[in-house]
């Protein structure tokens, strides 16, 4: 029964059951105790840590709203009026299709939620400007291709949709590591952006065996602000941090790095 309860409530979109009496939030990782299927504690988690949240699921619940609810009694009225308006002024009739086919099909959440994520990775991927998502021409190409989606925010992108996409991308990756690597070696890169901020990129490089295939695989597992001096000490610290937090530190074998990093030393 509870556990039913538990899968019922919305708030759990951004937790992840974590044990019997854990959740663990999608956006910063943060474990939390849920007892007795109580999820009051998330719910202010939620709002405390992450007051974007709020703004994807009132978007979705607008989506929803617009099918359900008191509405269909006014969509008619907008469909009548798309009929009657001459084509030409198709920048007004515009609206009207797009409430038209609110009020017919309603996106479902798990659809808007696979839209975003998808958006998501072409920014990152495609090193655009979040800002992309507010341009004019965008949120016309959006709603020409689904009437239904609305764009999220700049803001909803950096602070729940990415974060959220970024940990269950860990996750992933952090689970066929453990899964299935063998034999690790880590290599490292290091950099000074334009601003001076230095970075390092760590790659993953081992041998994942299943019982149909053994290959070798490399993946990107971080790539972050380094600030501290790229001394010996300073670095081998960060490493072991590292490895202990993939769980690869009895297993690895070798650490190779760039000139960049042992001239600092
Ligand atoms: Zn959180």
């Amino acid at each position: 029964m509870e556990t039913v309860n538990r899968k019922r409530s919305a708030v759990w979109n951004h937790f992840m059951e974590n044990g019997p009496k854990k959740a663990r939030c999608s956006y910063c990782s943060n474990e939390l105790s849920v007892s007795g299927g109580n999820v009051g504690n998330l719910n202010r988690h939620l709002r405390t840590k992450h007051p974007t949240i709020k703004l994807v699921e009132e978007r979705q619940q607008q989506q929803l709203n617009g099918s359900a609810g008191p509405e269909p009694h006014i969509r008619p009225v907008a469909s009548i009026e798309t009929q009657d308006l001459p084509r030409a002024t198709s920048s007004s009739s515009q609206p009207s299709i797009q409430n038209y086919t609110q009020s017919t099909k309603p996106l479902p959440s798990r659809r808007a939620e696979q839209i975003d994520e998808q958006l998501v990775k072409m920014i990152a991927k495609g090193h655009y400007p979040f800002s992309m998502v507010e341009d004019d021409e965008s949120k016309k190409l959006s709603s020409l291709l689904n009437p239904q989606y609305a764009l999220p925010t700049r803001k909803t992108i950096s602070e729940s949709i990415l974060p959220k996409l970024y940990n269950k991308c860990i996750e992933k990756v952090k689970s066929e590591v453990q899964v299935k690597g063998q034999a690790f070696c880590l290599t490292t890169d290091g950099w000074t952006s334009i601003n001076n901020d230095s970075f390092i990129a760590l790659t993953l490089h081992y041998i994942s065996t299943t019982s149909d295939e053994t290959k070798l695989k490399s993946d990107l597992i971080g790539c972050v602000e380094y600030n501290e001096r790229h001394t010996s000490e300073n670095l081998k610290a960060f490493l072991c941090d590292v490895m202990a937090e993939w769980n690869t530190a009895d297993y690895t074998t070798a650490i190779a790095s760039d000139n960049g990093m042992e001239n600092c030393e």
